[in-house]
């Protein structure tokens, strides 16, 4: 799933690609992508793209009418969800795409016949789509949390965060609205660069956790997205997954200690961990095979 990073890092490469080209059409492929109805997508054709910018993990393409034809700025808003990639085209093809089962959810195509396609794997779909003038008027960015990269996300505002929260702080790393846009594979680097149990209590932290928590949750975004800068959208997945230290490992080494990172299931993820850097040794139980020992 791409997070603050990749999407980072995503707009990062549109800007470069797509500002100032000048949209011919935006189609939709599956029918549950478009989250939004008013301005209709056809208010897209004829704007040119001005800038891109990200809010947690939602990317935000900003468009602007061509000169003296009253239509308003737009903002075309996208969330990847969990299975969702954005693939950059330097051809397409004029016709729009047909509606089916492959994993093309949307299409942009700009007037010189570039663009891109979001693509969405698996049978969930969740990935989303808006079109707003506005990018508050979309649910999950007016609720989101501090950016972590902003400068105003200082060790007191995380202490305030967690101050009093009796829930786990891998739970609090990956809530939008508290934090924006961490998600489950860099709350799982965070507390592992932090040395932290996952099941630890969010309230529990003493002030000098909470500052050595905040330099660890900025210098690892920082350097996820030192590692994706210049890379193309293509690219980005395989980036991220070689970065990862503990996310996606079980069973392998842990790069600092040499232990077996272990994985303890949920019911629709899983989370890992280094017991040796963050348990105190201690393997944490993993709820799904002790109910299946019971
Ligand atoms: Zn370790």
């Amino acid at each position: 799933m791409p997070e603050l990073p990749e999407v980072e890092a995503l707009a990062a490469d549109l800007r470069e690609r797509a500002k100032g080209r000048v949209i011919d059409r935006a189609d939709i492929a599956e029918i549950s992508v478009l989250k939004t109805y008013d301005p209709a997508l056809t208010a897209l054709s004829g704007q040119t793209i001005t800038q891109t910018h990200r809010y947690g993990k939602f990317l935000d393409l900003v468009t602007e009418p061509a000169a003296g034809d009253g239509a308003a700025p737009l903002h075309l808003i996208v969330h990847l969800a969990r299975a969702g990639w954005l693939r950059w085209r330097d051809s397409l093809p004029e016709q729009p795409p047909r509606p089916g089962k492959g994993p093309l959810a949307f299409r942009l195509r700009f007037t010189d016949g570039a663009g891109f396609d979001l693509t969405e794997a698996g049978t969930r779909k969740r990935l989303a789509v808006y079109l707003v003038t506005d990018p508050a008027a979309v649910p999950g960015i007016a609720s989101l949390g501090p950016d972590p990269l902003d400068p105003s996300f200082t060790p007191a505002v995380l202490g305030g965060i967690l101050a009093g929260r009796r829930t786990q702080i891998k739970g609090v790393l990956r809530d939008q609205k508290m934090i924006a846009g961490i998600g489950n594979a860099y709350s799982d680097e965070v507390l592992h660069a932090a040395r932290m149990s996952p099941f630890r209590l969010a309230s529990s932290l003493t002030e000098d956790e909470v500052t050595a928590l905040h330099e660890v949750i900025v210098a690892t975004l920082r350097d996820a997205i030192a590692r994706s800068q210049g890379l193309a959208a293509g690219d980005l997945k395989a980036e991220k997954k070689a970065g990862l230290r503990v996310h996606g490992r079980a069973g392998q080494p842990c790069p600092v200690c040499g232990d077996t990172v272990r994985e303890v299931s949920f019911a629709d993820s899983a989370l890992q961990y280094c017991p040796t850097c963050q348990t105190g040794g201690k393997p944490l139980a993993d709820r799904r095979l002790s109910r299946l020992l019971k």
